[in-house]
Order: structure tokens, then C-alpha cells, then sequence
């Protein structure tokens, strides 16, 4: 893994071990640290799991390690209050 911080401490993620964090990560906890900047982030818990906004880096998903990564669509997520970088026709 390349990612500058922890999503789960905080911490640098050459820095201490993180093997911890990377297994609540993978699971269902959303992460409360953008791995590019160590900021707080907005956790939004949703019917689908959940949403993590960084003011910088912009909106996290589960299995996602930033936006727009190749995820696929989920038309369970068409309503309005989805985010914005998700455009289904
Ligand atoms: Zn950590
Ligand atoms: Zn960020």
C-alpha cells in the first residue's frame, strides 16, 4: 500500500503498524482520516455503508480507495441524495 495516511488513525502510513487498521478498514468501519492529507472527514453512514468526504480530496466509498476508482454503478444509489460525481442517466 502507497497511501501517504492511515484512513483509520491518522497516523503516516510508513509510520507504526497498521495491520489493525487496514482489517476495520476492509470491514464494514468507514475510514475517519483522507489517506492523501490526514484530515477529519464527514462519515455519512448509508443504507449501502457509507460515505466519507474529505473538503480536499473530495467523497470515499467502501472498497473505494478514492474518487471515481472503477467502481461500478449501483442503481440502489440513483436517488438525489446521492453526491454529485455519480451521474446515472
Ligand atoms: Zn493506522
Ligand atoms: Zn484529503
Amino acid at each position: 500500500m502507497n497511501e501517504g495516511f492511515c484512513g483509520w488513525c491518522g497516523k503516516p502510513g510508513a509510520e507504526g503498524d497498521h495491520a489493525t487498521c487496514r482489517q476495520r478498514l476492509s470491514s464494514i468501519d468507514p475510514p475517519r482520516y483522507c489517506t492523501s492529507c490526514a484530515r477529519r472527514m464527514v462519515v455519512q453512514i448509508t443504507p449501502s455503508g457509507w460515505t466519507a468526504r474529505c473538503s480536499r480530496h473530495g467523497t470515499f466509498r467502501p472498497g473505494v480507495s478514492g474518487p471515481a476508482a472503477g467502481a461500478p454503478p449501483d442503481p440502489a444509489k440513483a436517488g438525489p441524495a446521492g453526491d454529485p460525481t455519480l451521474s446515472l442517466a
